[in-house]
C-alpha cells in the first residue's frame, strides 16, 4: 500500500512530523528500527528550560503533542528565571522517562498513523523522482513525500573513552546506508557529536549531603493542565571538586576528543565536563543538577556531567562529588559521533532543495535538543502533508517567533556545530513570549487545518477580554493618571488594581497575566513593534531567485561569496548573514531598486 508521507525515525522530530502529518488528513506511515523506543529521551529526563520552553510552547499552539506528553508525565516543575522579564522566564518539566515514552505513544495512537518496524536504508528514487523509501530488506514503501528524522542514528558511532563501535545511541544499532543515499542526492554531510552524563544508582547516594531543590506548587504546565504527579519529586544539587578537575587534567588524553579520535563537532551551549574544565581553568568547581529519572526508576541522572571518558575513570571522578563517595554507575557517560545534514540546502518548509518531496527534521538537520527536534518534526510533517496534497510550502517567518528563528537561522545561515535554542537569538523575544503563543500562532494552526475553528474562537474571546481590560484600564483614573500608567510604576501591582477597582466579571490567570505584561511592559512592547516594523520592511524586498551577486556594485567579497552560496530570498535574511555590512545592503537595495 502507498503512503502519502513516510516519516523515517521515532525520535522526537518524527513523533511530531507524523502527529502533523496526520492532522491533514493524508496517509502516514511512521517507521522505525524500534517501535517500542519511540518517544525515547536519550538524554536529560526534562522538557523546556530557556529558549526550548518557548518552542514548546509554540508546538503547543500549532497543535503538537509535546507540551501535551511532558505534562502528563511531569514530575517535578520550575520556571526559570522567574526574578527577570516575562520574555526570558522559562518552565522547565521535568518528567518520568518511561512514562514520557508510552505516553507519547499513546497520544500517537489517537490518529491514524501506522507505525513500520524497519531501517530505512535509501530513499527510493527514479528519474529523479521521489518514490518512497526503501529499508534494509529490500521492501520498499511508497510515498508521495518522506520526512527524514534519523537523530543520531546516520553513521552513528558511539565512544565511552577511546573504544568506540557503531551505534545510533546506547543500545541501538545505528543506520548504516542512509547516509549514502542523502549524498547521492547531492547534500552535504558532516559528523557532529554530543554527549550524555552518567546514571547512578539512587541507593548509592547519599541526598543527605546533597541541596534539596523543592517541586513548584502549584506546578507549572505547558497546556493549563499539569499532570497528577507533576509536584511529586524534588531534584537535588551537587558540585564537582578540586579531586573531580585533577582527574579530568591527568587523564585528558583518555578523551577521544582530545586524543583527536573524535572528529565530530559538539554542542557548545552543553560542554562535557572535560570541555568546562579545560575551557574555564580558573573556575575551582561546576555546579551539577541531580535529577530523578521518574517515579519509580532506581536512577538519578547527572545534569552537567556528560563525559566521554573510559568508564573506569568515570567511577573515580563521580564517587569525587559530595554526597557520591559511594556512587555505583548504573549506565556510563557516553559520546555518539553521527552525520548531520547541512541545512542551508533545505528550504524554509524544511524540503530539500535537490529532490522535491524530500524532508528533513530535528537532530539530522544540525540541532541538539528534543524541543528544536520536535518544533522542525511539526513544521517538515506538515509541508509533506500539504506536498503530497499538491498544496504550497508554508513557513513561519522569523518575527513570528521561536521556530521562525531556529529555521531561518538553520536554513539562513547554517550551523557549524550542533544548534541549539536560547532566549537571546531571539530578537523579538518580548514579542514572542511561551504565553502568547496562541495568540501568535493559533489562527495559522487553524488556517494550515492543525487546530480547530473552536480553539480559535477560545483564544480569540480571550484576548476580546485582554483588551477589554486594557481599555478600562486606560479610562480609569489613580492618583491622578490613567490605570495604565499608575500600573506601569514598578512599586505597583496589577493585583493591588483589582483590590480596589474590580472589573465587571474577573479575568482568568492567563489573561490577568497578559493584561498586566501588556501594561508593565507596554514601552519596551513598543520598541519591539518599531523593531518588527524594520524586519518587515526589509523583509519586503525580494531578491530575485537568479541574482548575480559578483554583479552588484559596490558589495564587498566576502558578502559575495556567502549571498552567492546561502541564496537569500529578502533583503531581510541577507542582512542576518555573518559578516554582511550596512554598505552591503545599502548597495543590494540600490541595485534592487535599479532593477525595479
Ligand atoms: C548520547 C546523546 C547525548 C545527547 N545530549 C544532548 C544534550 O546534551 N543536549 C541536548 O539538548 N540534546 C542532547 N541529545 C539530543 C537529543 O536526544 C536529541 O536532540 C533529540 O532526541 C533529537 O530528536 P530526533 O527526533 O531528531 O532524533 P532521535 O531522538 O535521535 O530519534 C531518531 C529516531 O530515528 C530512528 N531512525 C534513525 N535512522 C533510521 C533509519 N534509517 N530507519 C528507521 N529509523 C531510523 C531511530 O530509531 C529513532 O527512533 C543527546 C542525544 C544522545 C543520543
Amino acid at each position: 500500500m502507498g503512503y502519502d508521507v513516510v516519516v523515517v525515525g521515532g525520535g522526537h522530530a518524527g513523533l511530531e512530523a507524523a502527529w502533523a502529518a496526520a492532522a491533514l488528513g493524508v496517509r502516514v506511515a511512521l517507521v522505525t528500527v524500534n517501535p517500542e523506543r519511540i518517544g525515547t529521551m536519550p538524554c536529560n529526563p526534562a522538557v523546556g528550560g530557556p529558549g526550548k520552553s518557548q518552542l514548546v510552547a509554540e508546538v503547543v499552539a500549532l497543535g503538537g503533542l509535546m507540551g501535551r506528553a511532558a505534562d502528563a508525565t511531569a514530575i517535578h516543575t520550575r520556571m526559570l528565571n522567574r526574578s527577570k522579564g516575562p520574555a526570558v522566564q522559562s518552565l522547565r518539566v521535568q518528567v518520568d522517562r518511561d512514562l514520557y515514552a508510552l505516553k507519547a505513544q499513546e497520544i500517537l495512537a489517537e490518529r491514524p498513523i501506522e507505525v513500520l518496524r524497519g531501517e530505512v536504508a535509501a530513499l527510493w528514487v527514479e528519474g529523479g523522482k521521489l518514490l518512497g523509501v526503501r529499508t534494509v530488506d529490500g521492501r520498499g514503501i511508497p510515498a508521495k513525500a518522506v520526512v527524514v528524522a534519523g537523530g543520531t542514528f546516520l553513521g552513528g558511532v558511539v565512544w565511552y573513552g577511546r573504544r568506540s563501535r557503531p551505534a545510533g545511541r546506547q543500545g541501538e544499532p545505528p543506520a548504516r546506508f542512509l547516509s549514502q543515499s542523502l549524498k547521492a542526492v547531492g547534500h552535504t554531510l558532516r559528523r557532529f557529536k554530543t554527549g550524555t552524563p552518567p546514571r547512578i544508582r539512587a541507593d548509592s547516594v547519599d541526598f543527605e549531603r546533597l541541596e534539596v531543590v523543592p517541586p513548584e506548587v502549584p506546578p507549572g504546565s505547558f497546556t493549563g493542565n499539569p499532570g497528577p504527579f507533576a509536584a511529586k519529586l524534588p531534584t537535588w544539587q551537587t558540585r564537582t571538586t578540586e579531586r573531580t578537575h585533577r582527574l579530568i587534567r591527568e587523564n585528558l588524553h583518555l578523551s577521544p576528543l582530545y586524543a583527536g579520535d573524535i572528529v565530530g563537532i559538539g554542542p557548545r551551549y552543553c560542554p562535557s565536563i572535560e570541555d568546562k574544565v579545560v575551557r574555564f581553568a580558573d573556575k575551582e568547581s561546576h555546579l551539577l543538577f541531580v535529577e530523578p529519572d521518574g517515579l519509580a526508576t532506581s536512577e538519578v541522572y547527572l545534569q552537567g556531567f556528560s563525559s566521554s571518558l573510559p568508564p573506569e575513570l568515570q567511577e573515580e571522578m563521580v564517587r569525587s562529588l559530595p554526597g557520591f563517595e559511594r556512587a555505583v554507575i548504573q549506565r556510563y557517560a557516553y559520546a555518539v559521533e553521527y552525520d548531520s545534514l547541512d541545512p542551508t540546502e533545505l528550504t524554509r518548509g524544511l524540503q530539500s532543495r535537490f529532490l522535491p518531496g524530500l524532508f528533513a527534521a530535528g537532530q539530522v538537520n544540525g540541532t541538539s535538543g528534543y524541543e528544536e527536534a520536535a518544533a522542525q518534526g511539526l513544521l517538515a510533517g506538515l509541508n509533506a502533508a500539504r506536498y503530497a496534497l499538491g498544496l504550497p510550502e508554508v513557513h513561519l517567518p522569523r518575527e513570528s517567533g521561536y521556530i521562525g528563528v531556529l529555521v531561518d537561522d538553520l536554513v539562513g545561515r547554517g550551523t557549524d556545530e550542533p544548534y541549539r535554542m536560547m532566549t537571546s537569538r531571539v530578537e523579538l523575544r518580548l514579542l514572542c513570549r511561551a504565553d502568547n503563543a496562541d495568540e501568535r500562532l493559533i489562527p495559522l494552526a487553524v488556517a494550515w487545518g492543525l487546530r480547530s475553528k473552536e480553539d480559535l474562537a477560545r483564544v480569540e474571546a480571550k484576548y476580546r477580554r485582554v483588551a477589554e481590560e486594557l481599555r478600562r484600564l486606560e479610562a480609569l483614573r489613580i492618583e491622578g493618571v490613567s490605570g495604565l500608567q499608575w500600573l506601569r510604576r514598578p512599586e505597583n501591582t496589577y493585583e493591588a488594581l483589582l483590590e480596589r477597582f474590580p472589573p465587571p466579571s474577573p479575568l482568568a490567570p492567563e489573561e490577568a497575566y497578559q493584561v498586566e505584561v501588556r501594561a508593565k511592559y507596554a514601552g519596551y512592547i513598543e520598541r519591539q513593534e518599531r523593531l518588527r516594523e524594520k524586519m518587515r520592511d526589509l523583509e519586503a524586498h525580494p531578491i530575485p531567485e537568479g541574482l548575480d551577486f559578483p554583479k552588484v556594485p559596490g558589495l564587498s567579497r566576502e558578502a559575495v561569496e556567502k549571498l552567492s552560496r546561502l541564496r537569500p530570498r529578502t533583503v531581510a535574511e541577507a542582512a542576518r548573514v555573518p559578516g554582511i555590512r550596512d554598505s552591503d545592503l545599502t548597495a543590494l537595495l540600490v541595485h534592487l531598486r535599479r532593477l525595479a
